[in-house]
């Protein structure tokens, strides 16, 4: 995004428009914090804005300031596709694609309506009028942050701005411990404490409100663990059956791949969610260093994401979906082995 970019946009949004905030499906903290932080930036300037996202978000995320304001597509599609044709613009935050947005993609195709895209994942696409993409950026959250600076509007983050940005920070970062975390990053995260956002309550609002039945489904998970030492990969499993057991709602197995990483010597981890449903086995993949889980996904399992974090998908049975992947990981040998 250059500066001409940002005088234009900032003339654009002189006057109140008709704005719609979109995010990719099964929205994330990064997602549900992108979204919000800049649908209350954009509400200071009364323009008439609403965030849309495809699905339903996690529970550990309903307490974001103006969450309930959020309209889900698969449920309120007829208005959403209305607000959509109607908009003058169209912000599209922690996306780079508009597959990434599900049953929403044709509607995002063919709407007449000014795009602006923030993000930080690999490989982003050209729809968009003004693209503000960024693969080196922690999160998309830190990247709104960096969008209300460059129009010079940082003195306007008040205590719901802050909070929304701060949590997509925190859990895009791993609470401020993967190597995307920068002292910028820091630097940003303090202006938001000093501007209203409550961390030490954000933190346990996201990270301590477990259900019983999703720390058993977490020890489950660790249960079907499996390890491959040669290749330096663990993996995963979760099956629909098990999901039921533990009555698996949205969002109880996000950062359940992680545990395989913090095994000794393990630098790719992944997690394989059946979902019967959608006739698909989800994936996960996570990795450290330089090995790519978003090349490694693009050319096997329909996904993308960033280089140590990416997800993907699998119409194969869960079975041998794992089949496939323990067949492909040789091939990665010297990639995984590298020092
Ligand atoms: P997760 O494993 O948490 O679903 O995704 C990890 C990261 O990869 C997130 O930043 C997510 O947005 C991104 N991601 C997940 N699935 C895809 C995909 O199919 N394509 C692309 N480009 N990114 C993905
Ligand atoms: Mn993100």
């Amino acid at each position: 995004m250059t500066p001409q970019d940002i005088i234009k946009i900032k003339q654009l949004l002189a006057a109140p428009k008709q704005i719609v905030i979109v995010t990719h499906k099964n929205p994330d903290g990064d997602a549900m914090g992108s979204t919000l932080g800049l649908y209350h930036y954009l509400k200071k300037y009364n323009h008439q804005t609403t965030v849309i996202t495809p699905n339903e978000f996690p529970d550990f995320l309903k307490w974001m300031p103006g969450e309930n304001s959020i309209l889900k597509y698969d449920s309120e599609t007829n208005v959403c596709n209305e607000l959509i044709n109607s908009a003058d613009i169209i912000f599209t935050l922690d996306f780079n694609e508009f597959h990434r947005t599900g049953h929403m993609e044709k509607v995002l195709e063919h709407s007449k309506a000014l795009k602006i895209l923030i993000d930080h994942h690999q490989a982003p696409g050209s729809y968009a009028q003004y693209a503000f993409s960024d693969v080196t950026m922690s999160s998309t959250c830190e990247m709104v942050y960096h969008f209300i600076d460059m129009l010079g509007d940082t003195d306007v983050i008040d205590v719901d701005i802050a909070t929304c940005l701060y949590v997509g920070i925190m859990t895009d970062t791993g609470s401020f411990r993967f190597p995307c975390t920068t002292s910028a990053t820091h630097k940003i995260i303090a202006n938001l404490i000093d501007k209203g956002a409550n961390n030490a309550k954000i933190h346990n609002d996201v990270y301590d409100t477990n259900s019983y039945e999703r720390l058993q489904l977490l020890g489950c998970a660790l249960t079907n663990l499996k390890v491959i030492p040669e290749l330096r990969t663990a993996y995963i499993s979760l099956s629909q059956e098990e999901l039921n057991k533990y009555n698996y709602k949205k969002g109880d197995t996000e950062g359940v791949v992680n545990y395989g990483l913090s095994l000794e010597n393990i630098i790719f981890a992944v997690i394989f969610i059946e979902d019967k449903q959608e006739g698909i086995i989800k994936i996960s993949l996570r990795s450290k260093g330089n090995f790519s889980v978003n090349d490694f996904s693009r050319a096997h399992f329909h996904g993308g994401g960033h280089i140590n974090a990416a997800g993907g998908r699998s119409d194969l049975s869960l079975d041998d979906t794992i089949k496939k992947f323990i067949s492909i990981l040789p091939a990665y040998s010297n990639a995984l082995n590298y020092e």
